[in-house]
């Protein structure tokens, strides 16, 4: 069975689209008008499609019988300023959820994922008679602050849309055009965001013997919080403990009221991640105890559940790609400490998930051993005609896997 591709004018369309796309990135669960025009290109298409959770839109594209996939394409951009010096870079602003305004990048490489995912929409309806089943096409909010999947799933997903037999979806990454990454088993760690905030008594900088210094006790906490990893786990599990922030005063002669700390956390499944966070609470509240402080206080800012590729379907999945790009293709060691909402969506009813990287840059720029800037650099540069022909041929291959008809010509 041959792979739909797409012909010149689909690629050449989606390439713009992913143009456009580019240049007008928005916030995450803030995407108004990423939404809105994926709907107007749905409604061109004929698909039917409603709003779920906010900013996510869901389509359903039906031909006959058949079994129902769901493929997943996230849609919102980062706070970076870009600096990419692209025609088409962006120059857009957004609002951040403490109300300051911020630049906004597609830095991901989300604006890939829908418009390789409509062009993706548009091969199977000019095909209608390689493939039959349904595709649920799941545009979603918010990946990047681990809220769009829950989100959707609690807006009535899977009451709204037919349950599927699987759910794909497929991420841009810093690799080679052609090229793909998955394996069975995890694909991404757990990651949790916490805001924690020191208490203490603020006094004049003289007098030390009037204040409970917050400086002092969260440099303790943040000094404490390394051995987590390094004495408490054993040596082969991958884990990270990172202290990202780390605000407190307004001047040197003063010590302050508080200190504000926040961390993020990745540990690879839920056993460990218990382990990790309830040492961070132990060790929290203790250092807090040793200054005579009160116990800080732990905001929870976001949870990003497990990705784990089913064992039996992923192997279904990397011979078709196998099939059809060449076994050197298929990267089964791109694994890093990355984290994904992806996997919310089959986990909530209990379906499997296959999730994949893939690559969108000129292999010249792979030579010896020189990669290009990543997801989440301000130089976040795929090139769009690789970004798209890999983008559209993975998700034509992978679906293909599911719900490809051989074409009668090619019956034996
Ligand atoms: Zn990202
Ligand atoms: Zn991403």
């Amino acid at each position: 069975m041959s792979t739909l591709l797409p012909d010149e004018a689909i690629l050449t369309a989606a390439i713009d689209e992913y143009r456009y796309l580019h240049a007008h990135p928005e916030l995450s669960s803030r995407e108004y008008e990423t939404a809105a025009y994926i709907e107007r290109r749905l409604d061109a298409l004929g698909i039917e499609n409603f709003r779920c959770g906010g900013t996510g839109v869901v389509g359903l594209l039906r031909n006959g019988d058949g079994p129902t996939i769901a493929f997943r394409a996230d849609t919102d951009g980062l706070p970076i300023a870009e600096d990419t010096g692209l025609e088409y870079a962006s120059e857009a602003t957004g609002i951040l959820p403490d109300g300051s305004t911020a630049p906004v990048m597609h830095g991901c490489g989300h604006d890939t994922h829908i418009a390789s995912l409509l062009a993706t929409a548009e091969v199977l309806l000019a095909h209608p008679e390689a493939w039959s089943g349904t595709i649920v096409l799941l545009f979603q909010p918010g990946e990047e602050t681990a809220w769009g999947a829950k989100e959707m799933v609690a807006d009535g997903l899977w009451d709204r849309a037919p349950r599927p037999e699987v759910v794909l979806a497929q991420h841009v990454m810093p690799l080679p055009g052609q090229a793909v990454a998955l394996r069975p088993g995890r694909m991404a760690t757990l990651a949790d965001s916490w805001r924690i905030t020191v208490h203490g008594r603020q006094a004049h900088g003289s007098q030390p013997e009037k204040s409970i210094d917050p400086v002092v006790l969260a440099s303790w906490i943040v000094v404490r919080l390394q051995t987590i990893v390094s004495r408490e786990l054993d040596p082969r599990t991958p884990a990270v403990v990172t202290v990202g922030t780390f605000h407190a005063g307004l001047k040197e002669n003063i010590i302050p009221a508080s200190a504000e700390l926040s961390i993020n956390v990745r540990t690879p499944d839920e056993e460990v991640r218990a382990h990790v966070l309830g040492s961070i609470r132990r060790i929290i509240s203790a250092e807090a105890a040793a200054a005579g402080a009160p116990e800080p206080t732990i905001a929870e800012l976001n949870s990003f559940p497990r990705l784990v590729n089913d064992p039996e379907l992923t192997p279904r999945v990397m011979s078709a790609f196998a099939e059809q790009s060449g076994t050197d293709a298929v990267l089964t060691d791109e694994l890093g400490m990355g984290s994904e909402d992806a996997g919310w969506f089959g986990d909530a009813i209990g379906v499997p998930t296959v999730f994949w990287g893939f690559g969108a840059f000129d292999s010249a720029l792979f030579a010896d051993g020189a990669s290009p800037a990543g997801n989440h650099s301000p130089h976040f540069a795929p090139d769009p005609r690789e970004a798209m022909t890999t983008g559209i041929t993975a998700a034509l291959t992978a679906i293909g896997a599911f719900l490809a008809v051989t074409p009668a010509d090619e019956a034996a």
